[in-house]
C-alpha cells in the first residue's frame, strides 16, 4: 500500500469545466491591474445540485478548514451560455476571492450598477458583450 500520510500539499479541485472561468477571471483583473491566483488562494470550484430553489451558485467556506469552494448547480451549468457561466463564476468570486458583498444600487434608469447585485430582479441586470466591460471595471475596481 501507499502511504499518503506525509503529502501536506493541498490538492486544490477546481472543475475542468470551470477552470476557463477561474482563468479568464484572473486575465481580466490583471488587465485591471489586479495581481489574482486563485489556485495559491486554494478556491475549489465544483458542480452539484444545489438544493435551493433557484440558486445557481455559492461561495461556501469550510468552518474549519477555511477552504472556499464555489459550488456550481449542475442542472444550470448544463443549459447555461458562455456569457451567463462567467457572470456566475465572476460573482461567486466576488464574493469568495474579493470579499465582495451584494450592491443594488442602479442608475436612474433601474439599471444594476454592480454585478455583484442581488439577484431576483432587484434591478434589472444586462450582462452582455457590450455591457461586461463596464460591470467588470466596477467588479474590479
Ligand atoms: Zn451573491
Amino acid at each position: 500500500m501507499l502511504s499518503t500520510s506525509c503529502q501536506k500539499e493541498q490538492v486544490v479541485l477546481v472543475d475542468t469545466t470551470i477552470q476557463p472561468y477561474f482563468d479568464l477571471f484572473e486575465k481580466e483583473g490583471e488587465a485591471r491591474g489586479r495581481t489574482i491566483d486563485l489556485s495559491a488562494e486554494g478556491i475549489q470550484g465544483i458542480l452539484t445540485t444545489l438544493e435551493e430553489g433557484n440558486v445557481q451558485g455559492q461561495c461556501a467556506v469550510n468552518n474549519t478548514t477555511g477552504i472556499k469552494t464555489i459550488r456550481v448547480d449542475q442542472t444550470f451549468w448544463n443549459t447555461a451560455s458562455n456569457l451567463e457561466k462567467e457572470f456566475l463564476i465572476f460573482h461567486e468570486l466576488g464574493h469568495c476571492y474579493l470579499d465582495r458583498r451584494h450592491l443594488d444600487e442602479t442608475d436612474s434608469r433601474g439599471n444594476c450598477n454592480s454585478m455583484m447585485y442581488t439577484g431576483n430582479n432587484v434591478c434589472k441586470m444586462r450582462y452582455t458583450s457590450s455591457t461586461r466591460s463596464t460591470y467588470l471595471d466596477e467588479l474590479f475596481q
